[in-house]
């Protein structure tokens, strides 16, 4: 098994505490990416979904993960689950300090996140506490006006990772 960190590095202008959480109505993240198999090498065409609180039975085991797939080519079958508690918020520090940041982290048995596509979903806070959420963020930025602060927040030039850890 690998454990893989997704990290995210983004310019904040006026936020702190970018995450993807979902939103406060009980809305839950989803992350998307394409799979690298394992057993060949190949990359999956279509975006692969994971969200915590869908498992998925793990065949030839009493397991479950949230992510189970056959490789279309060699029919291997992997999984790859969410592991609670290793990521955090992006704050306004990270975003001065250029850090890439966890904000997620995946036990993979067999495949690997290849390609990990942004989307919606995502939540942050204005430096003046107004909260944000259901951030898209698939156009690579986004941006609104935070009327408590009276100025401008956005989110630009973010950036990702897959990085293995332990
Ligand atoms: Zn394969």
């Amino acid at each position: 098994m690998v454990l893989l960190m997704l990290k995210i590095k983004a310019d904040l202008e006026n936020l702190t505490n970018l995450n993807p959480t979902g939103g406060s109505d009980g809305s839950e993240f989803t992350f998307y990416f394409k799979v690298k198999c394992g057993g060949c090498g190949s990359i999956s065409e279509k975006d692969s979904t994971v969200t915590a609180s869908e498992q998925y039975p793990i065949p030839k085991s009493r397991g479950t993960a949230h992510l189970v797939q056959k490789c279309k080519l060699c029919d291997s079958v992997g999984n790859i689950s969410l592991i609670d508690g290793r990521g955090k918020p992006y704050t306004a520090e990270d975003s001065e300090a250029g850090k890439f940041v966890p904000v997620a982290c995946f036990d993979c048995r067999g495949m690997e996140p290849a390609t990990f596509s942004l989307r919606d979903g995502w939540s942050a806070e204005g430096l003046s506490g107004t909260k944000f959420e259901n951030i898209d963020l698939t156009d690579g930025e986004w941006s609104e006006y935070d009327e408590r602060a009276s100025a401008s927040v956005g989110i630009l030039n973010i950036e990702h990772t897959f990085d293995v850890t332990k």
